[in-house]
């Protein structure tokens, strides 16, 4: 066998970062326990890297949107820590559940109906607040059906934690009431920017995401999140243009000087998509070097003049401090994160 060639663009991923992360998110989380919503493979992040850290530093509750996410979770925590949001959708989801041990999240009453038909037990209950996404109605609390459940984790999202907005408190009050009328062991409201909302939103369990792995959309957590995610890449051909040259497809930057370009292994298929044309430059040191012209699938072309000495073979770095990155880009936080591709995890 033949060892595969070293990968031309990787994922640095800061583990120290992401354990503070958690860890600050746990204090600010007061009296409750944070949790650790691992769904998409840790936003993108990766499950094999991220989960580990997660555990070593004190999570104990994860969360995942799909049924295949769990196998990828569950080889490296106890299956029942594993809440499955999606609830199960089928009668091959709840079997699925039973046979794994992880947690499904209840959240209609067809979904309660086919948990207690495949033999129920614990479950997880998703109360709807105002979202208007997967949850239960309020008014469909008091159905028999759901006195039956046994319920772990009782739940609702928040639309607007990230705003400050009256639909915040006017959620918490229909949770609040929800909570008095299902027996649940826990109650858990806040994802990462609920947090930030203080005490009264934080409940039992939190469910932070976004900023475990160094988004943040509100000003109070700021101070506490660390970039955790470093992708880089290789330049793979350097060449000078002259002025008059264009770069790229379309042609659609012209150079007006001569200059150094480089080629680098890093396009649109990895993440590094096309909003980035006009605002983007990669990084190295402290020099900047503007993305010039097209992104490609595969490549994008950058400007060497601030670091003429890089060449073939050189790394460097792509901002990506995610709050900022978002600002430049105009990408959502939570999408820099999960467009982030295959082949820089494998690296
Ligand atoms: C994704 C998700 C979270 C985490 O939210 P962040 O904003 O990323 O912190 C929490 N709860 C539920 C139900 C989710 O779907």
């Amino acid at each position: 066998m033949i060892d595969r060639p070293t990968p031309s663009l990787r994922l640095r991923i800061d583990r120290e970062a992401l354990a503070d992360n958690w860890r600050a998110l746990d204090r600010l989380s007061g009296s409750a326990e944070a949790g650790a919503a691992v769904k998409a493979d840790c936003y993108g992040l990766g499950a094999n890297t991220c989960l580990p850290v997660l555990q070593e530093a004190g999570a104990r509750q994860f969360f995942v949107a799909h049924w295949s996410e769990v196998a990828a979770v569950a080889e490296h925590v106890t299956p029942d820590s594993i809440s499955v949001l999606h609830g199960p959708v089928t009668p091959a989801d709840a079997a699925y559940a039973r046979a794994v041990g992880a947690i499904p999240t209840i959240n209609s009453l067809a979904q309660a109906k086919r948990w207690l038909d495949s033999g129920g037990g614990t479950c997880d209950l998703m109360i709807d607040t105002g979202i208007n996404r997967l949850g239960l109605s309020p008014g469909d609390i008091g159905d028999p059906l759901i006195a039956q459940l046994e319920v772990r984790i009782l739940m609702s999202h928040l639309a607007c934690a990230d705003e400050d907005t009256p639909m915040n408190a006017r959620q918490l009050d229909a949770f609040r009431s929800a909570i008095e009328r299902v027996p649940h062991r826990k109650a858990s409201f806040a994802n990462s920017a609920g947090i930030a909302l203080g005490r009264d939103y934080h409940f039992d369990v939190t469910r932070p995401g976004l900023s475990l792995y160094g988004g943040c959309q509100r000003d109070e957590l700021a101070q506490y999140i660390r970039q955790v995610a470093y992708p880089e890449a290789v330049i793979m051909q350097t060449r000078n243009i002259s002025a008059g040259e264009s770069v790229g497809y379309n042609a659609t930057f012209t150079a007006d000087r001569a200059m150094p370009i480089g080629v680098v292994s890093l396009g649109y298929a990895d993440g590094y998509l096309h909003n980035w044309r006009g605002t983007g430059a990669l990084a190295c040191g402290g020099d900047l070097l503007p993305v010039l012209g097209k992104v490609s699938m595969d490549m994008i072309v950058i400007d060497l003049s601030a670091a003429p000495q890089l060449g073939e073979g050189d790394w460097v770095s792509i901002p990506y401090c995610v709050p900022e990155a978002s600002q430049k880009s105009g990408i959502p936080q939570y999408e820099l994160l999960t467009v982030l591709g295959q082949r820089l995890k494998r690296a």
